[in-house]
């Protein structure tokens, strides 16, 4: 009987890996830190929780953490142990599979099953193709990415253990927290797009790109290097393979080349006008339209004309 261990601090996210834990477990497991809401609304999906509650043991301690998902991992006969692909999960993960001796696939899309093996479903080729790869170790750690499972539902046969851990003291004291100001635009449901990537030369010029994707009832979005690098725009907006996949009607990529990372998160837009100073730009062969042009002067000019 193949036993399934889920952990994330995110109710939503623990609950979407309970439904990936299903497909290839005969008995899923979660365990909770300090959180005894979450560790309740668990049992209702039916699963066997674990309840860590130990004050000392700080969620940002993610070696801590670790340590206390091993030995919940051990308690639960659990040689599978599945985690979300956001940051604090990406981080336990490689510190548990160095305890378990375990093999880790990451960013992982969809699970299968096959002659008894785990079989992980992960975009390659940064995401022009999705390979299907298995751990081969009998210990396996699987890191599974946002909403590729839904969440699971209520369900009976749930039950909620007391757990101790013996955790190391704690090196990392929280001394501060403050809400992260999260902007609300939601560029997934835009129908228009326009997209500025490197070729755009200051936030001068950002502006009028604002001001034409307003003009035009749309939202401004971004290449990678304009949120993460030159902080110009928050990663909300960001398209592609590490930000969001969208389909607007018609999207207006201008200075950007069309790398396959972010390629991918526009590829199914209906129709795209490409604004470049290079006629080789990779983007231009996906798009319908293509203005051969410096994208400062074409926004200072849309900006006005509109
Ligand atoms: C694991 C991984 C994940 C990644 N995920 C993403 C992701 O989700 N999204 C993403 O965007 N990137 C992602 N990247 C980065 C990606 O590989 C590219 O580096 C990035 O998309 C390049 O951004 P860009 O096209 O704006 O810049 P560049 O590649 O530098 O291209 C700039 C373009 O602007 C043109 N240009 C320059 N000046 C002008 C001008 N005045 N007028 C008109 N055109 C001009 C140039 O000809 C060029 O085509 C990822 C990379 C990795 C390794």
């Amino acid at each position: 009987m193949a036993n399934v261990l889920v952990f994330s601090d995110k109710t939503r996210l623990a609950a979407e890996l309970i439904t990936a834990a299903e497909t290839i477990g005969d008995a899923v497991w979660a365990v909770t830190v300090n959180d005894e809401m979450q560790a309740r609304e668990l049992a209702s999906y039916g699963v066997k929780v674990l309840k860590i509650d130990v004050p000392e043991l700080c969620l940002a301690d993610t070696a801590a953490v670790a340590a206390a998902i091993y030995q919940a991992a051990e308690h639960a006969a659990a040689d599978t142990v599945l985690l979300a692909a956001n940051r604090a999960g990406k981080e336990i993960a490689g510190r548990l599979v160095q305890m378990m001796g375990a093999g880790c696939l990451a960013d992982v899309k969809a699970v299968n099953t096959d002659k008894g093996e785990i079989i992980g479903v992960r975009n390659a080729l940064g995401g022009a193709t999705v390979a299907e790869q298995v751990i081969k170790t009998a210990k396996k750690v699987l890191v599974i990415s946002p909403k590729a499972f839904s969440p699971a539902p209520q369900g009976p046969g749930g039950s909620m253990e007391d757990f101790s851990v013996n955790v190391k003291t704690p090196r990392v004291k929280v001394v501060e927290t403050r809400e992260k100001k999260v902007e609300s635009v939601d560029i997934e449901a835009a129908e228009v797009l326009v997209v500025v990537g490197q070729g755009l030369d200051g936030m001068e010029t950002l502006a009028q790109a604002e001001d034409v994707a307003q003009k035009l009832n749309g939202e401004v979005a971004c290449s990678k290097p304009l949120a993460t690098d030159k902080k110009w725009l928050s990663e909300a907006r960001v398209v592609g393979i590490s930000g969001k996949i969208c389909q607007p009607e018609l999207a207006v990529i201008m200075g950007i080349s069309g790398q396959v990372q972010f390629s991918v998160g526009i590829r199914d837009a209906k129709t795209i006008i490409t604004v470049n100073n290079d006629e080789n730009a990779p983007i231009c062969e996906m798009s319908d339209y293509i203005l051969t042009a410096d994208m400062n002067q074409v926004l200072a000019e849309l900006s006005k004309g509109l």
